[in-house]
Protein backbone atom coordinates (compact mmCIF):
# COMPACT_ATOMS: atom_id res chain seq x y z
CA UNK A 1 0.00 0.00 0.00
CA UNK A 2 2.46 2.15 0.94
CA UNK A 3 4.76 1.93 -2.21
CA UNK A 4 1.67 2.54 -4.09
CA UNK A 5 1.23 6.19 -2.39
CA UNK A 6 4.71 7.14 -2.92
CA UNK A 7 4.38 6.51 -6.39
CA UNK A 8 0.77 8.21 -6.92
CA UNK A 9 2.80 11.55 -5.06
CA UNK A 10 5.62 11.23 -7.21
CA UNK A 11 3.43 10.83 -10.07
CA UNK A 12 1.52 14.17 -8.65
CA UNK A 13 5.11 15.92 -8.56
CA UNK A 14 6.11 15.21 -12.21
CA UNK A 15 2.97 16.74 -13.65
CA UNK A 16 3.43 19.57 -11.68
CA UNK A 17 6.88 19.85 -12.81
CA UNK A 18 5.63 19.43 -16.57
CA UNK A 19 3.24 22.37 -15.89
CA UNK A 20 6.26 24.81 -14.56
CA UNK A 21 6.73 27.40 -18.06
CA UNK A 22 9.82 26.79 -19.97
CA UNK A 23 12.55 28.95 -19.62
CA UNK A 24 12.30 29.13 -16.12
CA UNK A 25 14.91 26.81 -15.23
CA UNK A 26 16.81 27.86 -12.29
CA UNK A 27 20.44 27.94 -12.40
CA UNK A 28 22.36 24.25 -11.41
CA UNK A 29 22.56 23.54 -8.42
CA UNK A 30 26.62 23.61 -7.49
CA UNK A 31 28.22 20.99 -5.79
CA UNK A 32 31.15 22.17 -4.25
CA UNK A 33 32.64 19.63 -2.15
CA UNK A 34 32.82 15.93 -1.35
CA UNK A 35 34.04 13.48 0.86
CA UNK A 36 33.83 9.57 0.99
CA UNK A 37 35.08 7.58 4.27
CA UNK A 38 34.51 3.96 5.22
CA UNK A 39 35.11 -0.05 5.18
CA UNK A 40 34.21 -2.83 3.30
CA UNK A 41 30.77 -2.90 4.94
CA UNK A 42 30.15 0.94 5.59
CA UNK A 43 30.94 3.92 3.55
CA UNK A 44 29.85 7.48 3.72
CA UNK A 45 29.32 9.81 0.75
CA UNK A 46 29.09 14.26 1.68
CA UNK A 47 27.98 16.23 -0.86
CA UNK A 48 28.10 19.67 -0.17
CA UNK A 49 25.89 21.85 -2.34
CA UNK A 50 24.83 25.34 -2.29
CA UNK A 51 21.12 25.24 -1.72
CA UNK A 52 18.77 21.27 -1.32
CA UNK A 53 18.59 19.49 -3.65
CA UNK A 54 15.64 17.46 -4.45
CA UNK A 55 17.16 13.50 -5.25
CA UNK A 56 16.04 9.80 -6.24
CA UNK A 57 18.05 7.02 -5.46
CA UNK A 58 18.03 3.50 -7.49
CA UNK A 59 19.52 0.38 -7.76
CA UNK A 60 20.89 -1.50 -10.61
CA UNK A 61 22.46 -5.15 -10.93
CA UNK A 62 25.81 -6.68 -13.02
CA UNK A 63 27.76 -4.74 -11.89
CA UNK A 64 25.74 -3.47 -8.60
CA UNK A 65 25.42 0.11 -8.75
CA UNK A 66 23.67 3.04 -6.76
CA UNK A 67 21.83 5.67 -9.32
CA UNK A 68 21.37 9.16 -7.22
CA UNK A 69 19.41 11.52 -9.89
CA UNK A 70 19.75 15.40 -9.19
CA UNK A 71 18.71 18.09 -10.49
CA UNK A 72 20.98 20.11 -13.05
CA UNK A 73 24.08 20.09 -10.80
CA UNK A 74 27.85 21.93 -11.28
CA UNK A 75 30.19 19.68 -9.92
CA UNK A 76 33.24 21.73 -8.68
CA UNK A 77 35.50 19.53 -6.47
CA UNK A 78 37.97 17.95 -7.47
CA UNK A 79 37.70 14.41 -8.99
CA UNK A 80 40.35 13.05 -6.07
CA UNK A 81 37.80 14.56 -3.10
CA UNK A 82 35.02 11.26 -4.47
CA UNK A 83 38.04 8.57 -4.95
CA UNK A 84 36.45 5.13 -4.19
CA UNK A 85 37.07 3.57 -1.52
CA UNK A 86 35.35 1.31 0.92
CA UNK A 87 31.98 -0.62 -0.58
CA UNK A 88 32.71 1.70 -4.00
CA UNK A 89 35.38 0.85 -6.57
CA UNK A 90 33.99 3.32 -9.23
CA UNK A 91 32.40 6.21 -8.75
CA UNK A 92 31.15 8.81 -11.82
CA UNK A 93 28.50 12.42 -11.93
CA UNK A 94 27.91 14.41 -14.11
CA UNK A 95 25.16 15.73 -16.78
CA UNK A 96 22.17 13.98 -18.26
CA UNK A 97 21.21 16.58 -19.53
CA UNK A 98 20.04 20.42 -18.67
CA UNK A 99 17.73 19.57 -16.02
CA UNK A 100 19.25 16.40 -14.08
CA UNK A 101 22.60 15.00 -13.08
CA UNK A 102 23.53 11.50 -12.07
CA UNK A 103 25.68 10.13 -9.90
CA UNK A 104 26.58 6.71 -10.15
CA UNK A 105 28.23 4.47 -7.95
CA UNK A 106 29.35 1.43 -8.19
CA UNK A 107 30.01 -1.12 -5.42
CA UNK A 108 32.00 -3.93 -4.68
CA UNK A 109 29.24 -5.99 -3.31
CA UNK A 110 25.63 -5.63 -2.84
CA UNK A 111 24.67 -2.58 -0.99
CA UNK A 112 22.25 -0.43 -0.13
CA UNK A 113 21.69 3.53 1.30
CA UNK A 114 20.54 2.86 4.69
CA UNK A 115 19.96 6.99 4.90
CA UNK A 116 20.19 9.05 2.17
CA UNK A 117 19.20 12.49 3.43
CA UNK A 118 19.67 16.33 3.11
CA UNK A 119 20.56 18.33 5.96
CA UNK A 120 21.79 22.01 6.44
CA UNK A 121 25.71 22.35 6.98
CA UNK A 122 27.26 23.86 10.21
CA UNK A 123 27.49 27.57 8.80
CA UNK A 124 23.29 27.22 8.13
CA UNK A 125 24.61 28.70 4.71
CA UNK A 126 25.02 25.87 2.61
CA UNK A 127 23.11 22.33 2.31
CA UNK A 128 24.77 18.48 2.57
CA UNK A 129 24.00 15.69 0.82
CA UNK A 130 24.64 12.70 2.48
CA UNK A 131 24.43 9.08 2.13
CA UNK A 132 25.02 5.97 4.04
CA UNK A 133 25.97 2.92 2.48
CA UNK A 134 25.78 -0.69 3.98
CA UNK A 135 26.31 -3.72 2.53
CA UNK A 136 23.29 -6.06 2.21
CA UNK A 137 22.96 -9.88 1.62
CA UNK A 138 22.64 -10.70 -2.12
CA UNK A 139 18.85 -12.12 -2.23
CA UNK A 140 17.90 -8.71 -0.57
CA UNK A 141 19.88 -6.77 -2.80
CA UNK A 142 17.61 -8.93 -5.71
CA UNK A 143 15.01 -8.02 -3.77
CA UNK A 144 15.71 -4.51 -3.76
CA UNK A 145 15.99 -3.84 -7.40
CA UNK A 146 12.94 -6.03 -7.83
CA UNK A 147 10.96 -3.74 -5.95
CA UNK A 148 11.94 -0.09 -6.45
CA UNK A 149 10.15 2.07 -8.43
CA UNK A 150 11.90 4.49 -10.64
CA UNK A 151 9.27 6.99 -10.13
CA UNK A 152 10.25 7.86 -6.67
CA UNK A 153 11.28 11.45 -5.06
CA UNK A 154 13.79 10.43 -2.13
CA UNK A 155 14.30 14.08 -0.88
CA UNK A 156 12.18 13.09 1.81
CA UNK A 157 11.89 9.42 2.21
CA UNK A 158 13.69 7.44 4.68
CA UNK A 159 14.96 5.00 3.07
CA UNK A 160 15.25 2.75 6.00
CA UNK A 161 17.48 0.14 7.67
CA UNK A 162 18.79 -3.08 6.23
CA UNK A 163 15.96 -5.69 6.55
CA UNK A 164 16.85 -8.62 9.17
CA UNK A 165 17.69 -11.41 7.14
CA UNK A 166 15.40 -13.12 9.11
CA UNK A 167 11.99 -11.72 10.09
CA UNK A 168 12.75 -11.98 14.44
CA UNK A 169 10.06 -12.05 16.71
CA UNK A 170 9.79 -8.37 18.20
CA UNK A 171 10.06 -9.77 21.97
CA UNK A 172 13.29 -12.48 21.29
CA UNK A 173 16.55 -11.58 22.72
CA UNK A 174 18.77 -11.57 19.67
CA UNK A 175 22.16 -12.62 19.76
CA UNK A 176 24.55 -12.55 17.32
CA UNK A 177 27.83 -15.20 17.43
CA UNK A 178 30.74 -14.65 15.73
CA UNK A 179 33.19 -17.41 14.97
CA UNK A 180 36.50 -15.71 14.63
CA UNK A 181 38.54 -15.85 11.45
CA UNK A 182 37.51 -17.88 8.83
CA UNK A 183 38.38 -18.30 4.89
CA UNK A 184 42.03 -17.06 4.26
CA UNK A 185 42.43 -15.89 7.94
CA UNK A 186 43.34 -19.69 9.56
CA UNK A 187 43.83 -18.02 12.70
CA UNK A 188 46.00 -19.17 15.01
CA UNK A 189 47.07 -23.49 14.60
CA UNK A 190 47.78 -26.23 17.39
CA UNK A 191 51.00 -27.45 18.24
CA UNK A 192 50.37 -30.41 15.53
CA UNK A 193 49.98 -27.97 12.55
CA UNK A 194 46.67 -29.52 12.16
CA UNK A 195 44.20 -27.86 14.52
CA UNK A 196 43.34 -24.89 12.70
CA UNK A 197 41.29 -21.32 15.13
CA UNK A 198 38.86 -21.10 12.63
CA UNK A 199 37.47 -24.41 12.75
CA UNK A 200 37.40 -24.46 16.34
CA UNK A 201 35.39 -21.37 16.40
CA UNK A 202 32.75 -22.51 14.08
CA UNK A 203 32.39 -25.35 15.53
CA UNK A 204 31.72 -23.81 18.91
CA UNK A 205 29.47 -21.69 17.48
CA UNK A 206 27.43 -23.86 16.00
CA UNK A 207 26.81 -25.99 19.05
CA UNK A 208 26.73 -22.69 21.25
CA UNK A 209 24.13 -21.32 18.93
CA UNK A 210 22.19 -24.10 19.13
CA UNK A 211 21.80 -24.20 22.99
CA UNK A 212 21.23 -20.67 23.06
CA UNK A 213 17.89 -21.36 20.02
CA UNK A 214 16.70 -24.08 22.96
CA UNK A 215 15.80 -21.65 25.01
CA UNK A 216 12.46 -20.21 24.99
CA UNK A 217 12.96 -15.94 23.90
CA UNK A 218 16.18 -15.99 23.25
CA UNK A 219 17.35 -16.58 19.46
CA UNK A 220 21.29 -16.97 18.00
CA UNK A 221 22.51 -16.29 14.75
CA UNK A 222 25.96 -16.84 13.27
CA UNK A 223 28.26 -14.14 11.60
CA UNK A 224 29.54 -16.55 9.47
CA UNK A 225 28.33 -20.33 9.56
CA UNK A 226 30.78 -21.75 6.50
CA UNK A 227 34.58 -21.34 5.93
CA UNK A 228 34.57 -17.49 4.77
CA UNK A 229 36.71 -14.74 5.20
CA UNK A 230 34.54 -11.45 7.00
CA UNK A 231 36.51 -8.31 7.72
CA UNK A 232 35.89 -7.14 11.42
CA UNK A 233 33.78 -4.22 10.43
CA UNK A 234 31.37 -6.86 8.72
CA UNK A 235 30.88 -9.14 11.16
CA UNK A 236 30.23 -5.60 13.30
CA UNK A 237 27.41 -4.58 10.38
CA UNK A 238 25.88 -8.15 10.26
CA UNK A 239 25.74 -7.60 14.12
CA UNK A 240 23.65 -4.48 13.97
CA UNK A 241 21.84 -4.80 10.99
CA UNK A 242 20.02 -7.86 12.35
CA UNK A 243 19.08 -5.60 15.55
CA UNK A 244 21.69 -8.01 18.04
CA UNK A 245 21.33 -7.58 21.22
CA UNK A 246 24.38 -9.23 22.43
CA UNK A 247 28.08 -9.93 20.14
CA UNK A 248 30.01 -12.96 21.32
CA UNK A 249 33.33 -13.52 19.30
CA UNK A 250 34.64 -16.46 19.88
CA UNK A 251 38.48 -17.55 19.24
CA UNK A 252 41.06 -19.68 20.54
CA UNK A 253 44.25 -17.55 20.24
CA UNK A 254 47.76 -18.56 20.45
CA UNK A 255 50.26 -16.98 22.92
CA UNK A 256 53.96 -17.00 22.81
CA UNK A 257 54.53 -18.14 26.84
CA UNK A 258 52.64 -21.84 25.95
CA UNK A 259 52.26 -22.46 29.86
CA UNK A 260 49.88 -20.09 29.89
CA UNK A 261 46.11 -21.61 29.55
CA UNK A 262 42.55 -20.95 30.49
CA UNK A 263 39.66 -18.90 29.12
CA UNK A 264 39.66 -15.15 28.79
CA UNK A 265 36.53 -12.76 28.16
CA UNK A 266 37.83 -9.45 26.68
CA UNK A 267 35.68 -6.25 26.61
CA UNK A 268 36.34 -3.03 24.23
CA UNK A 269 38.58 0.12 25.70
CA UNK A 270 41.27 2.68 24.38
CA UNK A 271 44.49 1.35 26.70
CA UNK A 272 44.81 -2.46 26.98
CA UNK A 273 44.61 -3.34 30.71
CA UNK A 274 47.68 -5.69 30.33
CA UNK A 275 50.35 -5.98 28.19
CA UNK A 276 48.93 -9.88 27.04
CA UNK A 277 45.48 -7.82 26.02
CA UNK A 278 47.40 -5.54 24.26
CA UNK A 279 49.05 -8.06 21.98
CA UNK A 280 45.96 -9.97 21.63
CA UNK A 281 44.22 -7.34 20.51
CA UNK A 282 46.87 -6.11 17.84
CA UNK A 283 46.91 -9.97 16.92
CA UNK A 284 42.97 -9.92 16.11
CA UNK A 285 43.10 -6.61 14.87
CA UNK A 286 45.46 -7.61 12.20
CA UNK A 287 43.01 -9.84 10.69
CA UNK A 288 42.05 -7.11 8.41
CA UNK A 289 45.16 -6.52 6.95
CA UNK A 290 45.97 -10.37 6.11
CA UNK A 291 42.93 -10.82 4.29
CA UNK A 292 43.99 -7.24 2.67
CA UNK A 293 40.67 -5.81 3.87
CA UNK A 294 40.35 -1.53 3.80
CA UNK A 295 40.75 -0.82 7.03
CA UNK A 296 40.03 3.10 6.26
CA UNK A 297 38.80 4.18 10.07
CA UNK A 298 35.21 5.34 10.00
CA UNK A 299 34.05 8.42 8.69
CA UNK A 300 35.23 10.66 11.19
CA UNK A 301 32.75 11.36 13.92
CA UNK A 302 30.73 14.59 14.45
CA UNK A 303 31.12 15.42 17.82
CA UNK A 304 28.33 13.93 19.07
CA UNK A 305 26.89 13.73 22.86
CA UNK A 306 23.60 11.22 22.37
CA UNK A 307 26.86 8.69 20.87
CA UNK A 308 29.16 8.79 23.49
CA UNK A 309 26.06 8.51 25.83
CA UNK A 310 24.83 5.23 23.91
CA UNK A 311 28.86 4.09 24.09
CA UNK A 312 28.93 4.65 27.59
CA UNK A 313 25.84 2.59 28.53
CA UNK A 314 26.65 0.44 25.97
CA UNK A 315 30.39 -0.36 27.57
CA UNK A 316 28.57 -1.19 30.83
CA UNK A 317 26.34 -3.60 29.22
CA UNK A 318 29.42 -5.41 28.16
CA UNK A 319 31.44 -5.64 31.35
CA UNK A 320 27.95 -6.74 33.42
CA UNK A 321 27.99 -9.26 30.27
CA UNK A 322 31.33 -10.77 30.97
CA UNK A 323 31.28 -10.80 34.45
CA UNK A 324 28.05 -12.78 34.18
CA UNK A 325 30.52 -15.55 32.05
CA UNK A 326 33.01 -15.54 34.69
CA UNK A 327 30.63 -15.93 37.38
CA UNK A 328 28.98 -19.36 35.20
CA UNK A 329 32.68 -20.45 34.90
CA UNK A 330 32.79 -20.58 38.50
CA UNK A 331 34.67 -24.02 39.18
CA UNK A 332 33.65 -25.79 36.06
CA UNK A 333 35.54 -23.50 32.97
CA UNK A 334 39.36 -22.72 33.95
CA UNK A 335 40.09 -19.08 33.61
CA UNK A 336 43.74 -17.31 33.14
CA UNK A 337 44.54 -15.21 36.40
CA UNK A 338 42.45 -11.85 35.79
CA UNK A 339 40.40 -13.53 33.44
CA UNK A 340 38.63 -9.82 32.68
CA UNK A 341 40.73 -7.96 30.62
CA UNK A 342 40.52 -5.13 28.06
CA UNK A 343 42.01 -3.62 25.25
CA UNK A 344 41.15 -1.96 21.67
CA UNK A 345 39.42 -4.63 19.92
CA UNK A 346 37.93 -3.52 16.50
CA UNK A 347 35.50 -6.30 16.46
CA UNK A 348 34.21 -5.08 19.58
CA UNK A 349 33.25 -1.77 18.46
CA UNK A 350 30.00 -1.64 17.74
CA UNK A 351 28.24 1.89 19.70
CA UNK A 352 25.22 0.19 20.19
CA UNK A 353 25.69 -3.57 20.77
CA UNK A 354 26.91 -5.06 24.01
CA UNK A 355 30.09 -7.30 23.00
CA UNK A 356 32.52 -9.28 23.88
CA UNK A 357 35.56 -11.34 22.66
CA UNK A 358 36.15 -14.91 24.39
CA UNK A 359 39.46 -16.62 24.23
CA UNK A 360 37.94 -20.18 24.98
CA UNK A 361 41.59 -21.36 25.77
CA UNK A 362 44.70 -21.14 23.96
CA UNK A 363 46.04 -23.46 21.19
CA UNK A 364 49.54 -22.04 22.40
CA UNK A 365 49.10 -24.79 24.88
CA UNK A 366 48.71 -28.37 25.01
CA UNK A 367 46.39 -28.63 27.69
CA UNK A 368 44.03 -26.47 26.35
CA UNK A 369 44.00 -27.71 22.79
CA UNK A 370 42.86 -31.50 23.78
CA UNK A 371 39.99 -29.40 26.00
CA UNK A 372 38.94 -27.04 22.63
CA UNK A 373 39.22 -30.50 20.50
CA UNK A 374 36.89 -32.61 22.98
CA UNK A 375 33.70 -32.79 22.49
CA UNK A 376 32.10 -33.41 26.14
CA UNK A 377 34.15 -30.08 27.43
CA UNK A 378 32.82 -28.18 24.19
CA UNK A 379 29.32 -29.27 25.54
CA UNK A 380 29.91 -27.86 29.34
CA UNK A 381 31.39 -24.65 28.07
CA UNK A 382 28.42 -23.99 25.45
CA UNK A 383 25.82 -24.65 28.57
CA UNK A 384 27.80 -22.80 30.98
CA UNK A 385 27.67 -19.85 28.32
CA UNK A 386 23.92 -20.25 27.88
CA UNK A 387 23.59 -19.69 31.70
CA UNK A 388 25.68 -16.64 31.56
CA UNK A 389 23.66 -15.15 28.76
CA UNK A 390 20.35 -15.96 30.04
CA UNK A 391 21.66 -14.43 33.66
CA UNK A 392 22.47 -11.44 31.86
CA UNK A 393 19.63 -10.80 30.11
CA UNK A 394 17.10 -12.16 33.56
CA UNK A 395 19.29 -8.81 34.79
CA UNK A 396 18.30 -6.50 32.09
CA UNK A 397 14.89 -7.27 31.97
CA UNK A 398 14.73 -6.75 35.78
CA UNK A 399 16.55 -3.58 35.58
CA UNK A 400 14.20 -2.53 32.65
CA UNK A 401 16.60 -2.30 29.70
ZN1 LIG B 1 41.51 -15.31 17.17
Amino acid sequence: MRAVRIAVAAFALAALSTLAPVGAMADPLLAYGARIAGDDARTRIVIDMDRAPTFSVHYLDNPVRVVIDLPATAFGFPARDLKPVGLFKDIRYGTMDEDSARIVLTATKPVKLVMAKVQADESGKGQRLVLDAEMLPTAQFADLVKQQSWTNDDTARDVGPVVPLDKPDPSAFLVAVDAGHGGIDAGATGSDGVTQEKEITLAFARLFADKLNAQPGIKAFLTRDKDEYLSLSQRVTVARQNHASLFISLHADTLKQKDIRGATVYTISDKASDKLAGEVADRENNSDQLAGADTQAQPAAVADILMDLTRRETQAFSISLAQDVLTSFNGQIATINNPHRHAGFRVLQAPDVPSILLELGFLSNKEDEKLLLDPAWREKLADRLTQAVKQYRTSIVANGG
